[in-house]
């Protein structure tokens, strides 16, 4: 256990930039020293169920010696290898990669889940150039959709409060509003929305020039912006369409991968078959950096050798590295082994029945799951649907810390859009904790 905490706090406010937080909550910062299946403790011993499994991915929890003892083993048998040559760990991840996806992939690592978008952006390009298509350029994305933090991935994504500071960003994106049924005009379905929610992106397809559009990229579900879930039409609707115009589509599972949406994969509740799909956080569990890109095998055959310039022009130095893919290969395997996948969507159709009786709460206007993600969507009026302020916001999620549970919210400050609770705990959630979630989420809401 940590002693001297109050001068570790003081050297944190003096040297560390921390990420995404105003200054003055950084204040005193929360030192998290040690985790174990669900739960973290910090510096002076207080423990939390950590109900976002950090940034939603130490999805098999924490503490596993299986990873340690795979990065310890790799590291010393050999400690660095670049995607220049090849080795062990990345050809069998890769191999298991292809059987998860159960299709014909061929697979690109890189170390984040921006890095695994930048890759899908370029090599989207490049296709179209090389099929004789230079002037599919364009990327579309979708409003509220975070999709990294890089120019061309923060470009993608669809939050203007992460962006505007840092304008002008990467040409060619543009995006199209989402499925959002809970706010959907007066009078329509949720299907009659979504699908022409479909549609306006076809219409946007059609009017910026079919010829001009790269690639179509969404995650199964929006996740980070509020927990938007589309009715299964909408995402048949956007695959044909994509399919229809030659546009690529890209699946972003960064998130809904690796059993979080209560399937292998998240778009695998619709039975579509993405051309590209990017991965990150879940495929190690966050234990070590890693993500990766995979890409249709027909997609990969337009790289092969036309000229000098027809291979994928493209490198990072820790992409793939050995003890990372040791440690996706070790991680994968629990997850089988403890059928994680299943458990997530059990444990997801628990948590979103407990949610739904939240419903009789004045404040909360509706609830959404994903699999083992769950929105809890605030309003000041349930009639109106005029979101819950902030500082009421940020008031339940305090009352959960102190009560030793830790949850999310969508958005920031900038753009009115902050009232979704988000919860996504470790796939290995025992019952117990899965009961202190509900318990403690209950009186909080029934508090307010
Ligand atoms: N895509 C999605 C859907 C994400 O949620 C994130 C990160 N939260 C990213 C991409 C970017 O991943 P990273 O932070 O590893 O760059």
């Amino acid at each position: 256990m940590i002693t001297d905490i109050e001068n570790l706090a003081a050297k944190d406010r003096q040297y560390l930039w921390h990420a995404m937080t105003p200054y003055n909550e950084q204040n005193p910062p929360m030192i998290i020293e040690e985790g174990k299946g669900s739960w973290i403790a910090d510096a002076s011993g207080n423990r939390y169920l950590d109900g976002m499994s950090a940034l939603w991915c130490v999805n098999i929890g924490y503490g596993r010696e299986e990873l340690a003892k795979a990065a310890y083993d790799q590291l010393k048998k050999l400690s660095f290898g670049s995607m220049l040559q090849s080795h062990e760990p990345a050809i069998r991840l890769a191999e298991k990669l292809n059987e998860w996806l159960e299709g014909d992939y061929v697979v690109f690592f890189s170390n984040s889940g921006s890095d695994a978008n930048e890759v899908a952006f370029k090599i989207a390009r490049q296709y179209h150039e090389q099929n004789g298509e230079g002037n599919r350029y364009k990327i579309v994305s979708r409003y509220r959709a975070y999709h990294g933090n890089s120019m061309g991935a923060l470009s993608a994504t669809g939050q203007s409060q992460r962006k505007f500071k840092y304008e002008p960003l990467a040409a060619g994106f543009l995006h199209v509003p989402p499925p959002y049924g809970y706010r959907r005009p007066d009078g329509m379905s949720v299907e009659q929305f979504n699908l022409q929610c479909a549609k306006d992106l076809e219409q946007t397809i059609v009017w910026e020039g079919k010829e001009t559009i790269a690639a179509v990229i969404m995650e199964p579900a929006i996740t980070g912006g509020g927990v938007i879930v589309p009715h299964p039409v909408y995402m048949e609707e956007v695959e044909r369409i994509c399919r229809k115009h030659g546009v690529l589509l890209i699946i972003d599972e960064v998130i809904c991968g690796f059993g979080r949406s209560g399937r292998k994969f998240g778009h695998m509740n619709f039975g579509i078959k993405p051309d590209i799909v990017t991965m990150a956080k879940g495929l190690t569990s966050a234990y070590l950096p890693l993500s990766a890109t995979a890409v249709r095998k027909e997609i990969y055959e337009a790289f092969k050798g036309k000229d000098d310039y027809s291979h994928f022009r493209h490198v990072n130095t820790f992409g793939g590295n050995p003890a990372s893919c040791a440690v996706a290969l070790a991680n994968l395997d629990i997850i089988e082994r403890e059928g994680l996948v299943e458990r997530s969507r059990v444990l997801g159709e628990r948590l979103a029945e407990s949610a739904r009786g939240w419903l009789k709460h004045a404040n909360v206007g509706d609830v959404r799951s994903f699999g083992f993600i769950l929105g809890i969507e605030l309003v000041a009026d349930r009639r109106t649907k005029e979101p819950l302020p902030l500082a009421q916001v940020a008031k339940i999620i305090s009352a959960c810390k102190a009560k030793g549970l830790i949850i999310g919210k969508n958005g920031d400050t900038v753009d009115g859009f902050n009232n979704v609770l988000t919860i996504a705990p470790p796939l290995s959630s025992t019952d117990d904790d899965l009961a202190f979630i509900v318990s403690t989420l209950s009186e909080v809401l029934a508090s307010m």
